[in-house]
């Protein structure tokens, strides 16, 4: 009897540095790679459309990557422990490997899993792979969870050269026979009504593909990344979220290239590229010891901040339409429809903006962004709007409110951000681009552009609604 191991893939979806592909050759003569869609509909995070889309994209590239190395992706969907239950019966397999998540609603299931299978008798093993550190081995000096960025970054900083990385495999073993799938597109993960293009048309899922965007950046983009990154108006950053999410490409692959081209990745040009994965890794941290902030903010003062009462769904529509009359916040929003994607500039300048100036409740703000984000990550997510909103680990102080207007007068000073997905804006003068509502009626004329008409007049008065946001904040400051 051939020795069967599952190879049970989530978001690891790559063949590069995969522990837990290389924990099963180390174990068996017939691999079958599985990927099970658990749509999870009473689950309180299930993937929004522009995740599917991409999702789709990337088992199609695995389910290839598997065959030219001659084995094969099946595909399934339902719950996964009847799943994989039924799949080691019928194929006698006696191994499941994978590697770990660490969002709280998978952690439970992926308990669940390992319990009832081990009791089968089956050998569970999960491996560290999303990851640089497991979020339990980086602990303070009293072995508490860290809760300040640079404290936590310094601490990896002594260990990042104990991430080591392991070479795809050059051929796999045989499936076992006898199994049968889905076809991916019985998935159905894919837009029934097509509203895809600007996703078709910007990105390639899949691994081969995060490879060469990774290398493409790093040679021609990193070392400017310290001048750039802030520039929603150049392409001055990565575009990896989305493969990192999805496991496309481990972070310590791309610490590794990192340090292929720069020895030292805490060392100038591409020490600010390097600190940025340390955010992502602090997201995790995070959500891994205080899983409650998907949905509850991590200073519990935050709970009493009293958040605006009337006409609250009017304003939060035209914030998702992009149509508040702020540019550089339209922009942003219309670019994340578009994409899927939005500069990480724009998405705190809107985060603030929705919080702050419309004084709606953060998480409002994070299930848009879950819906429509190619990048869509609980962790990343709910530190970037906890971070936005002032309630988080190591937020901005919330007294600390944008001026999209001035952030827009900074990091997109000639208005080209805006100018594209506010074409309706186009002929405006520099001088007003990000600020039309001062222009005068004459240069309004000649830029061909009517407030109300073809581009919203601001929805709220920024200087009064920063003041109702700080008055707001000032019946919980003195909380415990
Ligand atoms: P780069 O600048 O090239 O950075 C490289 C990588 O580092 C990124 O791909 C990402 O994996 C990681 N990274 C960078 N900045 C952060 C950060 N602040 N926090 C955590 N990781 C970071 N990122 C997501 O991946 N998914 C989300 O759902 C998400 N939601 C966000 C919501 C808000 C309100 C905010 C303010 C930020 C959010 N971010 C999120 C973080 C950040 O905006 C994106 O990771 C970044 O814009 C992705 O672009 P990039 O790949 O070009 O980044």
């Amino acid at each position: 009897m051939p020795n069967t191991a599952i190879l049970w893939f989530r978001r690891d979806l790559r063949l590069d540095d995969n522990p837990a592909l290389h924990g099963c050759l180390s174990d068996c003569d017939h691999l079958l790679p599985l990927y099970i869609h658990e749509p999870e509909e009473e689950a309180p995070w299930v993937p929004g459309a522009a995740s599917r889309w991409w999702l789709h994209g990337s088992l199609a590239q695995l389910a290839h990557d598997l065959r030219s190395r001659g084995s094969q992706l099946l595909v399934t969907r339902g719950d996964s422990l009847d799943t994989l239950t039924r799949i080691a019966s019928a194929t006698g397999a006696r191994t499941l490997h994978w590697n770990r998540l660490y969002d709280p609603a998978t952690r439970e299931r992926d308990t669940r899993v390992k319990q009832a299978l081990r009791a089968a008798g089956i050998k569970v093993v999960s491996h560290p792979g999303s990851v640089l550190f497991e979020p339990w081995e980086i602990a303070s000096g009293s072995g508490e969870p860290y809760r300040v960025f640079s404290a936590f970054w310094r601490r990896c900083g002594t260990r990042l050269g104990e991430c080591t990385t392991l070479d795809a495999p050059v051929s796999l073993p045989p499936a076992p026979p006898l199994v049968s799938g889905l076809a991916l597109d019985e998935l159905m993960l894919r837009p029934r009504i097509p509203w895809d293009s600007g996703l078709q048309a910007t990105w390639t899922p899949g691994e081969a593909a995060a490879h060469a965007r990774a290398r493409t950046f790093l040679h021609t983009h990193a070392a400017d990344y310290r001048q750039q990154r802030d520039r929603p108006d150049r392409t001055g950053t990565s575009a990896l979220s989305p493969a990192l999410h999805f496991g496309e490409l481990s972070p310590r692959r791309l610490l590794r290239m990192v340090t292929e081209i720069w020895e030292d990745p805490s060392a100038e040009p591409i020490e600010p590229f390097v600190r940025e994965l340390g955010w992502r890794e602090f997201a995790h941290h995070l959500l891994y010891h205080y899983p409650h902030t998907t949905d509850a903010p991590l200073d519990p003062r935050f709970a009493a901040l009293p958040w605006r009462e009337t006409d609250a769904e009017r304003l939060l529509e035209a914030w998702q339409r992009g149509a508040t009359g702020i540019p550089l916040v339209d922009a942003g929003m219309r670019e994340l429809w578009e994409l899927g994607w939005m500069h990480n500039r724009t998405r705190m300048v809107v985060a603030s903006f929705l919080t702050k100036n419309l004084r709606l409740p953060w998480q409002l703000g994070a299930r848009w962004f879950w819906d429509t984000l190619v990048d869509a990550d609980l962790a990343a997510n709910t530190l970037g709007w906890q971070w936005s909103a002032g309630c988080g680990a190591d937020a901005a102080p919330y007294f600390r409110i944008f001026n999209p207007v001035l952030q827009g007068e900074r990091f997109d000073p000639r208005g080209d951000y805006v100018r594209r997905w506010c074409p309706e804006l186009g002929r405006l003068p520099v001088k007003f681009i990000h600020r039309p509502w001062m222009a005068p009626p004459a240069v309004l004329d000649h830029a061909g552009l009517r407030l109300g008409r073809e581009y919203p007049a601001p929805i709220v008065d920024l200087q009064d609604s920063r003041a109702a946001a700080l008055a707001a904040y000032e019946t919980i400051k003195g909380r415990a």
